[in-house]
């Protein structure tokens, strides 16, 4: 499991692009993702990194209006 980046050593996210596709595995760090077998398939695209922020961001705006 490519839980590790090689580069960095940081902890990757397993993401779902989208439905059928297969789960890649995102360094926050490095913004590249790998696919099951730890190879490099791109680098994050700067709409994804927005929509990632915007996603964290709602739901940092849930758990603070859950109380
Ligand atoms: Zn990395």
């Amino acid at each position: 499991m490519p839980l590790f980046c090689k580069q960095c050593e940081s902890r990757r996210l397993p993401v779902m692009l989208s439905a059928g596709e297969k789960t890649m595995w995102l360094c926050e760090k490095c913004k590249n993702f790998v696919d099951m077998e730890d190879f490099i398939i791109r680098e994050q695209t700067e709409e994804e990194r927005q929509e990632s922020k915007r996603k964290l961001e709602e739901f940092e705006e849930y758990e603070a209006s859950k109380d």
